[in-house]
């Protein structure tokens, strides 16, 4: 069992704009190119070029249909661990490898001490957690911790590798437990959410939810509310976006 700071300086997390998100896979290629090289170095891959590829990658982006007809849309869906506050991913921990910083709330596994028991893969209810086979250990989302606070490169690339790399803005990075941060506004401004909300875990990275247009029959769809993760499998076009990550991030998807 692993403890948890009793509360963080900073809520550092990642902003992600589902309406502007092209599906590109720019971000998770940027990462795997750095995180491969840098604090969870190096991150495996078998049969990268076959019909069968695996390996560890701490970003994946999923797409996702929804609607039908004039009303459908292409959403894609990009996921990494998303920092909660109150991580089990953390507390299940035998050996304290997995631990929250204080200073700014990003999880990570120190890789010396993971005895990869696989625990904390069954902890996160995300799917957020990747076992690098080659290493034995668990590796996860750092939020490029060896790149934001890194003064040997130049200040406009002290921002994680997936959002320096986004050719569409579609992704942010800042303090969310700064309300005037600006991921914090943009948040407010437009309603971003947090996935699986009602498990308690508090996650602090937040999605920004996609603007649906016309309806067949030309009716708008409504963007979602904040609260809108609890989802009906039977609901509207949106709803089932909601559902559909959330099955998604069980690995049902
Ligand atoms: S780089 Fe940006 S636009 Fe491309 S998949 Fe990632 S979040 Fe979406
Ligand atoms: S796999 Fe490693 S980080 Fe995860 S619970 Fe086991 S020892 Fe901790």
């Amino acid at each position: 069992m692993t403890s948890l700071p009793e509360k963080t300086n900073k809520k550092l997390g990642l902003v992600i704009d589902l309406d502007i998100c092209v599906g590109c896979q720019a971000c998770a290629t940027s990462c795997k190119e750095w995180n491969t090289g840098g604090y969870s170095a190096p991150l495996s891959d078998h049969d990268p070029y076959g019909a069968d590829p695996s390996g560890a990658w701490l970003n994946r982006v999923h797409s996702y249909e929804v609607g039908e007809g004039a009303g459908s849309k292409t959403v894609h869906f990009p996921r990494s661990c998303l920092h909660c506050e109150e991580p089990d991913c953390v507390t299940v921990c035998p050996t304290g490898a997995s631990y929250k910083r204080e200073e700014d709330g990003i999880v990570l596994v120190n890789p010396e001490t993971c005895i990869g028991c696989k625990l904390c893969s069954w902890a996160c209810p995300y799917g957020a957690r990747e076992y690098d086979y080659d290493d034995g250990v668990m590796k996860k989302c750092t939020l490029c911790v060896d790149r934001i606070y890194n003064e040997t490169i130049p200040e406009v690339d002290r921002i994680p590798a997936c959002v320096r790399a986004c050719p569409t803005g579609a992704r942010a990075f800042g303090d969310l437990g700064d309300p005037n941060s600006d991921v914090s506004k943009s948040v407010a401004k437009r309603g971003g959410y947090g996935l699986l909300e009602e498990f308690g875990y508090k996650p602090v990275n937040r999605y920004l939810p996609p603007r649906m247009g016309l309806a067949p029959g030309g009716d708008r769809v409504e963007t979602p509310s904040p609260t809108a993760s609890t989802v009906k499998p039977n609901g509207s076009a949106i709803e089932r976006l909601f559902a559909w990550a959330d099955q998604a991030l069980s690995g049902k998807a």
